[in-house]
């Protein structure tokens, strides 16, 4: 595929879609009480539904590949089709206009483990887990937090242990999300004790069928069960599944955390899942005859600008991406839009709704908020917390002075008590 053009890659890509795929209905107006309600954040299946909706998911992304539109702009080394951005984009704009299983298991790992691979694993890692990743043969998680380490998270305390050719790992990972249908998994740990804490830690890429390998599922308010607590009981992880240089971890979860953020930021702050759910509000208003009141009226408007502008942003930040650049610290601004513009829409819906948000009387279109409601405040905190991101903001875009750190040393530790005149 090399060479080809755009216009052929297109014309390529829409024969496999129509073959392949059920091409959506052009969008109808939508219509208050007709389809689904459901609006939930986190997708809230049982465990069987969840198996079946893997098979699908892992079934379409094979196929794509096959047809050489599974990973268009990797390289070619490791499975990739090689072609420009461009034609990675102009893919998924196709692909969004036909029926295909939910993707969302992919997320994490081809958004954020994958580029890290790429960045920094050995080739024999590379080979092994890149073209893998991509056809949906492997599913890969992130496991950085530990129980006394999420912003922080150079604190953490799990252990790698030299061993020949292998290291131990032996600690406690949570809030690993997906880790439960993962068969690999980016693990942060730490190799020197003595260094500074930044200093001693290294990236592994871990087999998550590894004997000693616990994983336990946490359920979260609305119901489901999407992260889990993982256990490392002495696991063994050769050494070629290292990620970069010993005790240069630090660079590697960096790696990662800047294409988190850029997933979630470019996410649905401003786009076209965004300017759905503003139809399904705005339909509500109609629907309960509150678009007469002003108070609503206002509301709505501000919720619907901050939408926009959030869009604005995204595509500012896109751009540079697009131009080569590394997704940056504006990132941290779309995140913040993002949760920002969910904020608003929550109150928003407490306002319109009020009681039928609290109990299900059956009625179509009220009680499936609270799904929504319910797993909003879970995107204050992933991928970095609101607090977390105002620092990096402050700091990183604005040139604010450094906040103090929870290791900086505090202006009263130089006094020495009973000395001062
Ligand atoms: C939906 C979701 C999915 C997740 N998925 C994963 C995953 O797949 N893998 C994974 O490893 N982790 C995952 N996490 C965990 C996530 O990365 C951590 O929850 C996050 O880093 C915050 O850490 P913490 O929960 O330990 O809170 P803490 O860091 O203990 O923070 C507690 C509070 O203190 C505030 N705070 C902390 N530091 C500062 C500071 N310097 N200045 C001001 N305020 C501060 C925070 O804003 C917060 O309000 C997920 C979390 C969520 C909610």
């Amino acid at each position: 595929m090399a060479d080809i053009t755009l216009e052929a890659f297109e014309q390529q890509a829409r024969e496999f879609l129509d073959a392949n795929a059920e091409r959506r209905t052009p969008a109808k107006t939508f219509v208050w009480g007709e389809g689904s309600d459901n609006v939930s954040m986190f997708e809230e299946r049982s465990e069987s539904a969840e198996k079946e909706q893997l098979v699908l998911a892992k079934a379409w992304r094979q196929k794509k590949f096959d047809a050489g539109f599974g990973w268009i702009s990797g390289p070619a080394e490791f499975g990739g089709s090689a072609l420009p951005a461009a034609y990675e984009r102009a893919y998924g704009a196709m692909e969004s206009r036909y029926r295909v299983p939910s993707q969302s298991f992919f997320g994490i790992g081809l958004g954020m483990v994958a580029p890290t691979i790429l960045a920094h694993a050995t080739d024999t890692a590379k080979d092994a887990y890149l073209r893998a990743m991509w056809r949906a043969d492997i599913v890969g998680c992130q496991l950085f937090s530990e129980p006394g380490a999420g912003s922080d998270l150079a604190s953490l305390q799990m252990k790698a242990l030299r061993d020949g050719d292998e290291w131990v790992l032996t600690g406690q990972k949570v809030w690993t999300s997906g880790a439960h249908y993962s068969d690999i998994g980016e693990v942060i740990a730490r190799t020197d004790p003595n260094l500074p804490k930044h200093k001693g830690l290294t990236g592994f890429i871990v087999d998550m069928h590894a004997p000693g390998i616990e994983i336990r599922p946490l359920r979260q308010m609305t119901g489901g069960a999407n992260f889990n607590e993982v256990f490392f009981n002495d696991v063994r992880v050769p050494d070629d599944h290292r990620l970069g240089d010993v005790n240069n971890g630090w660079n590697v979860a960096l790696t990662t955390l800047m294409n988190e953020r850029a997933s979630i930021g470019a996410g649905d702050s401003g786009g076209s899942a965004a300017s759905g759910m503003l139809t399904r509000v705005i339909a509500m208003v109609r629907h309960y005859g509150l678009d007469t009141d002003p108070i609503v009226r206002n509301k709505l408007a501000d919720l619907v600008v901050g939408y926009r502008v959030a869009e604005y942003n995204n595509a500012r930040a896109l751009a540079k991406m697009r131009a080569g650049q590394l997704p940056g610290p504006e990132m941290s601004i779309s995140k913040m839009a993002l949760v920002n513009n969910q904020r608003k829409l929550n109150e928003f819906l407490v306002l319109a709704l009020g009681p039928r948000l609290q109990a299900d009387t059956g009625e179509w279109g009220t009680w499936a908020w609270h799904e929504l409601v319910l797993g909003a405040p879970g995107l204050r905190i992933a991928g970095g917390s609101d607090e977390v991101m105002r620092n990096i903001v402050g700091e990183r875009v604005l040139g604010l002075p450094k906040e103090p750190g929870i290791d900086s040393k505090s202006p009263f530790s130089e006094l020495k008590v009973g000395t001062q005149k």
